[in-house]
């Protein structure tokens, strides 16, 4: 509760109808994240916990959160490299909060992706009218349709990824592949279009503990590219970006 300014509580205003924005508070003060959760829902935010790192990134996919707030010391997983996973998937406003002003420019150089800083103690009329400003500026990346849910089937030029029966087809023929060759697949599918660097990919598929060559990626990479009948170095849905990564092609680029 040390963070929150004295007298400043949510009972003084009377709860907004529901905006349709889904908001992720991700702090592992049980008392912080309570406050903030309530003003969220006060001003008509639909508002989920997350008390731990890690739970909170899985939690995102399944909930898709259109803004993060988002602890930066937080249980198993730190507030940078989740803000870092968020990234991989999701075009959600996250706001950072630290303990420390000072880590403030550290943070930023770090370039994990967050759109707002706010430092320990803070009021939370500041937090949201921050939610706010973000909301009505314009997102940097192109508005994308209606999220779909990550089980849904998906079909780029050629290419249909079915994650649920785990089944790849190529222009209406199924392709056998490797469960590590099926992951980086259906990775790389949720958005094309966006770049996964090769510790992104590592990371999502084998944990953040994994430790080794990142380039083990591309050994994977090159023999799902023959099984989808394109050269282990260069393909028409798997495109490489010099120097990061990978990402899958939209369907519309040109060989
Ligand atoms: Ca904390």
């Amino acid at each position: 509760m040390d963070a929150i300014v004295a007298g400043d509580t949510a009972a003084h205003e009377a709860a907004r109808p529901s905006l349709g924005v889904r908001a992720m508070v991700v702090e592992d003060e049980p008392d912080l994240a309570d406050v903030i959760s309530d003003y969220l829902q006060r001003r008509g935010f639909d508002v989920e916990i997350s008390r731990d790192g890690a739970a909170a990134v899985a939690a995102a996919r399944v909930q898709a959160p259109d803004v993060v707030v988002l602890d930066l010391g937080l249980p198993s997983v730190d507030g940078v490299e989740v803000c870092r996973r968020l990234r991989t998937f999701s075009d959600a406003y996250v706001v950072m909060v630290t303990a420390r002003a000072d880590e403030v420019d550290t943070l930023v150089g770090l370039s994990a992706g967050a759109d707002d800083y706010l430092t320990k103690p803070f009021s939370p009329r500041e937090l949201i009218a921050r939610i706010e400003a973000m909301l009505r500026r314009p997102r940097r990346v192109v508005a994308e349709p209606e999220q779909t849910p990550l089980s849904a089937e998906r079909r780029i030029g050629g290419l249909l990824v079915d994650p649920a029966g785990r089944e790849v087809h190529v222009d209406g023929h199924p392709i056998m592949l490797t469960r590590t060759e099926f992951d980086v697949l259906e990775l790389l599918s949720r958005r094309p279009g966006m770049v996964f660097s090769r510790n992104q990919l590592l990371g999502e598929l084998w944990g953040p503990a994994w430790v080794g060559d990142p380039h083990v990626v591309d050994v994977h990479v090159g023999s799902l590219r023959r099984k989808l009948g394109d050269s282990a170095t260069e393909g028409r849905f798997i495109r490489t970006v010099r120097g990061v990564g990978y990402r899958m092609g939209t369907g519309q680029d040109r060989r």
